[in-house]
């Protein structure tokens, strides 16, 4: 019998990946805090499907008492504070919840029967890269303290993989785009302030470059590394779509019909990656899996969901403002 335990089942990706999960037939198990970034909201069309623990991983008798009851085989572990520009701000919950949080999620499935633990990690470890892609065998650079948070948890990984032998596999996906992504990520962001003619703001020239995969595909991924990943590997999940963030800026506003001049660069991150890129042939030639959204219709697609889904977005968005004011000076 297989039980699948998803950790941030409530976030933006992870609630994508239950989504398909429960098409699939499965039920899963969710463990997630309910943070600001969290919102069951996004799983109301699975409703039912799914059984749905309010917990902190940071909390061992937590874990302890959800493993007893639940006995999952296989982890897929999303739960994270995953905000660059919060990390910023202040680090604490980010030491806490993504190393702290994730040793003691370890911990949990170490004494537990489990077959296979998926950690999603993410293409910031390994810093910036100007030219070229980064392998899965590139050393680690983190350059934020949340991308710092990320890759101190993949060395904990790692080190149960070797120590204890411990069955799992990293996954590092690039930059996510799509529905239900909270508004204090790039893309919402400027559609929300496009949609209300409000400037818009993009760190220092806007030439920075990410490579966006569809929240859908990054799912899909997950899937096929829950499936057929070799433990004990890592797998770059990438799209090869590339964009500096100036040209994205644009065409949200070409797609919206609002003038360019709503553009507004503002104080650079600091620190700020000028560039991610990732080669994923191990994930495209080993376990077939490739992205299927164009960029063009993913980003069309996306920008439609968030225009009839502004009740969300304005719930959200409520909470954000004084956030935004520290942040695009
Ligand atoms: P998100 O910010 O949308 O949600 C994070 C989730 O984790 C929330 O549901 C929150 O309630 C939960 N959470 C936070 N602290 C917790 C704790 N202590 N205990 C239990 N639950 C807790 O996240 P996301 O953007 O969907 O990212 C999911 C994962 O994918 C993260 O691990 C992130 O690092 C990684 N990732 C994200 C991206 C991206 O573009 N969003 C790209 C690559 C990797």
């Amino acid at each position: 019998m297989t039980k699948l335990l998803i950790t941030g089942g409530a976030s933006f990706i992870g609630s994508e990946f239950v989504r398909q999960l429960v098409q699939k037939s499965h039920k899963p198990v969710i463990i997630d805090a309910l943070t600001y970034a969290g919102d069951l909201v996004r799983l109301a069309q699975v409703k039912g499907h799914y059984t749905f623990y309010k917990a902190d991983i940071c909390d061992p008798a937590a874990l302890a008492c959800i493993f007893k009851k639940e006995k999952p085989t296989h982890i897929i572990h999303f739960a994270a504070e995953s905000h660059v520009d919060r990390s910023i701000l202040g680090s604490d919950e980010f030491i806490r919840t993504n190393v702290t949080g994730t040793q003691r999620l370890l911990d949990a499935a170490k004494s537990a029967d489990i077959h296979k633990f998926i950690h999603i990690s993410t293409d910031e470890v390994y810093g910036d890269i100007l030219r070229g892609r980064f392998l899965e065998t590139t050393p680690l650079n983190p350059s934020s303290p949340y991308s710092a948070s990320k890759a101190a948890a993949d060395l904990l990984v790692k080190s149960y993989i070797r120590t204890f032998k411990f069955p799992a596999i990293i996954v590092r996906p690039s930059n996510n785009y799509g529905p239900w992504q909270y508004p204090e990520k790039f893309v919402p962001v400027i559609i929300y302030k496009a949609l209300h003619n409000h400037k818009i703001p993009v760190f220092g020239q806007g030439l920075n470059v990410r490579e966006w995969l569809h929240v859908a595909d990054c799912a899909s991924a997950v899937w096929a590394i829950l499936n057929k990943g070799q433990i004990g590997e890592t797998y770059n999940v990438g799209s090869g779509n590339e964009r500096k963030n100036i040209q994205i800026a644009k065409t949200i506003l070409d797609i919206l019909g609002k003038p360019h001049s709503l553009i507004q660069f503002v104080q650079d991150r600091p620190g700020h990656d000028l560039r991610y890129s990732l080669n994923f042939a191990k994930i495209t030639k080993e376990l077939t899996w490739k992205p299927r959204i164009s960029f063009d219709q993913g980003l069309q697609d996306t920008i439609t969901w968030y225009t009839t889904h502004t009740p969300w977005l304005e719930t959200k968005v409520k909470f954000l403002r004084e956030y935004w004011k520290k942040v695009y000076k």
